[in-house]
């Protein structure tokens, strides 16, 4: 197979768990693109609120935190970096007390603006370069990259997504309990979905993957296919 390069914007959106940021990083290290995670923007700056012991519910204040301290994102798809003032929080934004705030500070309309911006700079920084970028959130097709040449919205059953999840917990060396995993799971889709800015919701545009029973090279399969179809690979001539 020749070697192919991505062309433009893929959006892949959906709810937590449904493989999202295994296959986004797999499609971009494959395609020679950048990566974009930006739910690690909003737990990023989640841990920004949780340390300056700022109310989570005080609007206010934690589009405050948001707007002096923008995370640093590194796009490399085998290496994607999340920096708080120069220290490495890639794994802090992953534990339990950041995933439990951070739904509620992605909800503050102030918060979206300044993430939304940064990531339309990172995108227009990405394009700029050889390979296109690879987007991975909740709002990439419906609000942050509306023209990408791909919007895929990954949905799974809730179950599936919390097994997921509590294997990546226990992978990961975190503590697990899939009950609760799968409470949260939906306790997050709810609020995520019920916002009044930028809810979850898959764009009009979108082709809708369902990875209940794919494993991660058969939704990879759909998506090389996907960006084929909408003639995306740069430089070289159809690959299937
Ligand atoms: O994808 P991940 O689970 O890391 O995202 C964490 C949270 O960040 C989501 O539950 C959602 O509340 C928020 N988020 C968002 N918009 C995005 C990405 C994530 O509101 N584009």
């Amino acid at each position: 197979m020749a070697h192919a390069e991505l062309r433009g914007v893929v959006a892949l959106d959906g709810p937590s768990g449904t493989g999202k940021s295994t296959v986004a990083r797999k499609l971009a290290a494959a395609l020679s693109a950048s990566y974009l995670d930006t739910g690690a923007m909003y737990r990023a700056v989640t841990l920004a609120v949780l340390r300056a012991g700022v109310p989570i519910t005080d609007e206010a204040a934690v589009a405050e935190v948001a707007a002096s301290t923008l995370p640093v994102m590194g796009t490399e798809p085998l290496l994607p970096t999340v920096a708080l003032a120069g220290e490495d929080v890639g794994q802090e934004i992953r534990g339990a007390e950041v995933t439990g705030a951070v739904s509620a500070v992605s909800a503050v309309a102030r918060v979206r603006e300044l993430l939304v911006q940064e990531q339309r700079r990172i995108i227009r920084e990405a394009l700029d370069e050889p390979g296109g970028v690879v987007v991975e959130g909740r709002d990439i097709g419906t609000v942050v990259a509306q023209d990408a040449g791909l919007k895929v919205y990954l949905t799974a059953s809730s179950q599936a997504r919390a097994r997921r999840r509590s294997d990546q917990d226990v992978a990961a060396g975190r503590t697990s309990d899939l009950e609760r995993t799968h409470a949260d799971v939906q306790r997050r889709d709810a609020y995520d979905s019920g916002r009044a800015v930028s809810p979850l919701r898959m764009a009009e545009d979108a082709v809708e993957l369902d990875t209940t029973d794919l494993d991660v090279a058969g939704v990879l399969e759909q998506l090389h296919a996907l960006v084929d179809t909408r003639g995306l690979f740069a430089g070289v001539e159809s690959t299937r």
